[in-house]
């Protein structure tokens, strides 16, 4: 691997100083969260750093790989042409990294893993999100499909050509298994770790809240009809009882963060009260016991309620649904433009298609694009009809 070699790498000197690593975990962590001393490790085997633990490093590599900053000018619901207030694909996985890590301190569990996996959790979706995903697995039928969640696992194992000595970045295998999980059901007697459950749950908190947030930015709704909301409501109710006088703008802000708030704590304590009742006292007791991070089935029914009530009036909006069907259009034609006229792709990308085959490379193309990137592409090679056939 290209990183330096560092004094003491051979050593787990940060395994064996008085404050290091695993002192640290034995000091701080629960007995039911991973202990990064308990690693599988990595499918190509590597010395341990001298001063970072494995999930540091391999937050480090996310954090440094092409794929991460492109999430910068990847749509999250709305996009770049509806203003620059709401969330990007980004500043969402932000969001979810730091619910996720507060989680985890409040649980004890292995913050660095979960932030490792909260930072890979969103990173193979394709140019405009859910529609682009649909376009690009309706491109790949015939090849298996397309999903974000299983193209994030393409990248960090395959696409992200960073080091010498491996493709893709080489992550822990705990990352590589969490981001597995969230392809299909898995097996109900093997859940996955308490680190990867935190991910999940602060993902769902974190776009319920926020996807409301930004469609009240960007006038898709009204705080009038929100009020509809019971979990909204009640929220909204709580702020107005403490700030008589708040006006419109600093309600919606104020009931935002007591969103994120209420649902945390109500997580929080939950969680808590699963892991005593299931007796869980190890990592491996936890993957054997029910899903055990979820919100109190009072406040799931509340958020079922508020999903479905975004459903129907935010994703499904008018001016969302053109957008939508004007990304997958681009999507399409690039697909079918490049398929055509490979040699128009990046010399990186001829040569895998002798591996993958032409749709699946012309695929891993496309999915790489920011929206940006994408509108620019198809405008100067395929907006031209003719160009292809
Ligand atoms: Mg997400």
């Amino acid at each position: 691997m290209s990183e330096p070699a560092s004094p003491g790498d051979s050593s787990r000197s940060f395994d064996r100083a008085p404050f290091g690593l695993a002192a640290r975990e034995r000091l701080l962590l629960a007995p039911y969260a991973l202990h990064s001393s308990d690693t599988a490790g990595r499918k190509h085997p590597e010395p341990p750093h001298a001063y970072r633990g494995p999930f540091q490093r391999d937050r480090d590599r996310i954090v440094h790989c092409a794929a991460y900053r492109r999430l910068s000018h990847k749509m999250q619901v709305f996009t770049g042409e509806l203003g620059d207030y709401h969330r990007t694909r980004l500043t969402h996985t932000i969001e979810v990294a730091s619910v996720a890590r507060t989680l985890a301190r409040a649980l004890r569990l292995n913050e660095d893993l979960v932030e490792a996996l909260a930072l890979t959790h969103d990173l193979g979706h394709p140019p405009f999100g859910h529609a682009g995903e649909a376009a690009l697995d309706e491109c790949l039928k015939d090849e298996g499909g397309f999903s974000h969640n299983r193209h994030g696992l393409r990248i960090v194992e395959q696409l992200e050509l960073r080091y010498q000595e491996f493709p893709g970045l080489n992550l822990s295998i705990e990352v590589l298994e969490g981001q597995e999980s969230r392809i299909g059901p898995g097996d109900p007697h093997d859940q996955p770790l308490l680190e990867v459950q935190v991910v999940e749950a602060a993902d769902s908190l974190a776009y319920d809240t926020h996807d409301a947030d930004d469609a009240l930015e960007l006038r898709l709704l009204s705080l009038h009809e929100l009020e509809e909301v019971p979990l909204w409501r009640e929220t909204a109710q709580r702020v107005r009882d403490r700030y008589a006088n708040i006006d419109d703008v600093a309600l919606r802000r104020a009931v935002v963060h007591e969103l994120v708030d209420v649902q945390v704590g109500d997580l929080l304590s939950h969680t808590s009260a699963q892991l005593a009742n299931y007796g869980v006292d190890s990592a491996a007791a936890a993957r054997r016991a029910p899903w055990l991070v979820e919100p109190s089935p009072a406040l799931a029914q509340q958020k079922i309620e508020l999903e479905q009530f975004l459903h129907q009036r935010v994703y499904r909006h008018p001016k969302l649904m053109a957008l939508r069907t004007r990304g997958q259009q681009v999507l399409r034609e690039m697909f079918a433009g490049y398929l055509a006229r490979p040699e128009l792709m990046p010399a990186s990308f001829q040569s895998r298609a002798a591996e993958v085959g032409w749709p699946r490379s012309v695929g891993d193309y496309i999915a790489g694009m920011t929206d940006r990137y994408a509108e620019q592409e198809h405008a100067r090679l395929f907006s031209n009809r003719d160009l292809g056939s």
